[in-house]
């Protein structure tokens, strides 16, 4: 059959044959960073022994065959997410691709009585940068809440989407909770009211097949090191139209066409936003990681993936006094969760010394914790080369820590 083999998968990523205080290494940690195959750690190391130059600057052999292996990435990344490759700028993540949103469309555009619609289950990366332009510009910040279960409330955005609102912020999945919003529909009802949206594609990339025109989004924002690539990668699509009509966010070489002390030519988009040398063989390792999960397939990584949160959901909901945290229908493989009577980091403290690898804390998510009522939470977040075995031993840890802790 053509079903992936994942434990051949998993012998890909050299990092998950570690042990870690004498224990096989278990990492249930992907949504903060995911770890990196081989052909990843491949690429970058090729690049440098190989390849190494700067990009677009240099007509010798190695500057071509850099800016050409930039580029090709780019394309890569372009193709995988259904777009243009001028429309996609790449950016250090995703932090660097909404403040360029931030800096770029909403600071010359928006004024006093504006409104800026967020979600309460927004990561600080798609909270602060906004706070920043309100405290500029005069404009409002306002706040889509959720359900019980950790979904948006629709009636709330609704009724939010109001005349004054000029930018729909929102996360396509929740670093928390795991809710994966109904994109295309948001945008919909954003977009007949004439307002804008920017989705914060992080924690979607890694679990997913992203296809942006389906969306109907104005602005799409997403990391590479989530998504098996390198750490300071990542893009920011924009529809042509705003990438046109946007002043460069930081300026320097690369991104022009002719420098005068009297006026600078900028150069075309993408690159026009695109200033100074760039994360070249990181970029190139992010290209090696699309045609790693292209060679999977994203619809088979989601439905193992979702295999994997089945067992988890039911071997956690089984022990006693564990509280999950988002149990929305269909949600991504992140569980959040605490146990009563033990402090997150306590809990993850304890898990480390099992070789088990989990994040405490708030998750970047100040808001959604205070929704909750709590300081911290652990969280578990699952990638298709985790196994059932090790979801076992993460509910056998929890039950003996539970024990130590209560
Ligand atoms: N948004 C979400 C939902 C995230 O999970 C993260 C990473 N934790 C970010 C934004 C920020 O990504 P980066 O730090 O790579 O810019």
């Amino acid at each position: 059959s053509d079903r992936p083999d994942w434990l051949r998968i998993r012998a890909d990523f050299p990092v998950l044959t570690r042990q870690v205080h004498g224990k096989p290494l278990v990492y249930l940690d992907s949504a903060n960073t995911s770890q990196k195959p081989q052909s990843v750690i491949r690429a970058v190391d090729e690049f440098y022994r190989e390849h190494n130059a700067n990009v677009s600057r240099a007509v010798h052999a190695l500057g071509s065959e850099a800016t050409e292996a930039y580029e090709g990435a780019r394309s890569k990344l372009a193709a995988f997410l259904n777009v243009p490759a001028d429309e996609l700028v790449l950016t250090s993540g995703t932090t660097f691709g909404i403040n360029l949103v931030a800096y770029s469309w909403a600071l010359p555009r928006l004024r006093a009585g504006d409104v800026i619609l967020l979600t309460r289950m927004e990561h600080h990366a798609n909270i602060v940068p906004w706070q920043l332009v309100a405290e500029r510009t005069g404009a409002k910040i306002r706040v889509v809440e959720i359900t019980p279960s950790g979904e948006l409330d629709l009636d709330d955005l609704r009724a939010k989407l109001t005349g004054e609102v000029k930018l729909l912020a929102f996360t396509h999945v929740s670093n928390v909770l795991g809710t994966v919003n109904p994109v295309a529909q948001i945008c919909r009802e954003a977009r007949r009211r004439g307002v804008v949206t920017l989705v914060d594609g992080s924690q979607a990339m890694p679990h997913r097949a992203v296809d942006i025109p389906s969306l109907g989004c104005d602005f799409y924002a997403l990391t590479g090191h989530k998504m098996l690539g390198p750490t300071g990668t990542g893009a920011l699509w924009a529809r042509r139209q705003h990438l046109r009509e946007m002043p460069p966010f930081i300026g320097g070489g690369e991104m022009i066409k002719e420098v005068r002390f009297e006026k600078t030519v900028f150069n075309d988009p993408p690159h026009k936003f695109e200033a100074g040398t760039p994360n070249i063989a990181g970029v190139v390792g992010l290209g090696a990681a699309v045609d790693y999960l292209r060679g999977i397939g994203m619809d088979q990584i989601e439905a193992r993936e979702q295999a994997l949160l089945e067992i988890a959901t039911r071997e956690l909901s089984a022990i006693e006094g564990l509280r999950i945290f988002g149990s929305a229908p269909g949600k991504a493989a992140v569980i959040s969760f605490l146990v009563e009577g033990a402090h997150a980091h306590d809990l993850a403290t304890l898990l480390d010394l099992e070789g088990i690898a989990v994040r405490s804390g708030h998750h970047c998510a100040h808001p959604l914790m205070a929704h909750f009522g709590v300081p911290a939470t652990c969280r578990a977040s699952l990638a298709f080369y985790n196994t059932h075995v090790e979801i076992e031993q993460l509910a056998a840890a929890i039950g003996k820590v539970r024990k130590l802790l209560a």
